[in-house]
């Protein structure tokens, strides 16, 4: 059984200083929204996705996954980033007569790649009820004290950062919600306080988060330094006239998401 991602795109994006909702920035011509989602129906693992968008832009994100059809909603998110994704879980119950994996994506991780998603939803399948990719910490670690003076240097070997899509059994993340009290950054951490385990998949970097525009700047380059289709560069530059992919250079055949 396909996958359902719930996509929480409500941020404002305030960090990132763009003046819309982070999730309607475009790199390259197309929205982080529409990569993310995207690439989670790309993947082959996900049948459909709702998105959690703010309540005043219902319009312009749907506008934004219309190409879609029917396999992607848009619902309106809330305050924090837990009410969006108790919104999206909520809608897609209404959705969907049984779910059976749930899929939770930032909308800010627009890059990641087809493996990760494919082998979250089969870490799922194969009887784990809730599985995150992680990468390992690339930088020494250190706890400081409230002066800001170090007091530990923290063994990183079993220490990981955490990416999404987050995935999990319905039955736990309904479970998960239902018992949240307060705001939580992660689902998973959610999940994790109610005693499940949750096991771990290989994360990418290219699953990067965007937040500031360094990370954007740093996608734009990825992005340029991969294969692009003709419809994407001319979506970037209208004004630029873009050879069809045939007469393109050898290599350039196909999208990245
Ligand atoms: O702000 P931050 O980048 O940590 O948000 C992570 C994801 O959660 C983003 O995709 C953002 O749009 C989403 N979010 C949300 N509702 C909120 C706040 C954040 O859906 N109220």
């Amino acid at each position: 059984m396909d996958a359902v991602a719930l996509v929480p795109a409500a941020g404002r994006g305030v960090r990132l200083g763009a003046g819309v909702p982070k999730a309607l920035v475009r790199v390259r011509g197309r929205s982080l929204l529409s990569r993310a989602v995207r690439g989670l129906l790309d993947s082959g693992s996900v049948s459909r996705v709702v998105v959690a968008a703010p309540a005043d832009q219902l319009g312009p994100m749907t506008r934004e996954v219309h190409e879609f059809g029917d396999r992607v909603h848009v619902v309106p998110g809330g305050g924090e980033r837990t009410d969006s994704v108790r919104a999206a879980l909520e809608a897609a119950d209404r959705l969907v007569s049984s779910l059976g994996t749930v899929l939770v994506h930032d909308a800010a991780r627009a890059f990641t790649p087809a493996r990760v998603i494919r082998d979250v939803v089969a870490a799922v399948e194969h009887g784990a009820c809730a599985v995150v990719p992680t990468l390992p910490v690339a930088d020494t670690v250190k706890r400081i004290d409230s002066e800001g003076v170090v007091a530990e240097t923290v063994d990183r070997s079993l220490l990981r950062t955490v990416q999404t899509p987050q995935g999990f059994t319905a039955e736990v993340l309904r479970e998960a919600y239902g018992a949240a009290e307060d705001a939580a950054t992660d689902d998973a951490g959610l999940v994790e306080r109610m005693g499940y385990p949750v096991r771990t998949v290989e994360g990418d970097t290219h699953a990067l988060k965007v937040t500031s525009s360094f990370d954007l700047a740093v996608a734009e380059a990825v992005l340029a330094a991969e294969p692009t289709s003709a419809a994407e560069l001319s979506a970037a530059r209208p004004d630029v006239p873009v050879r069809p992919p045939e007469e393109a250079d050898s290599g350039r055949n196909g999208d990245v998401s």
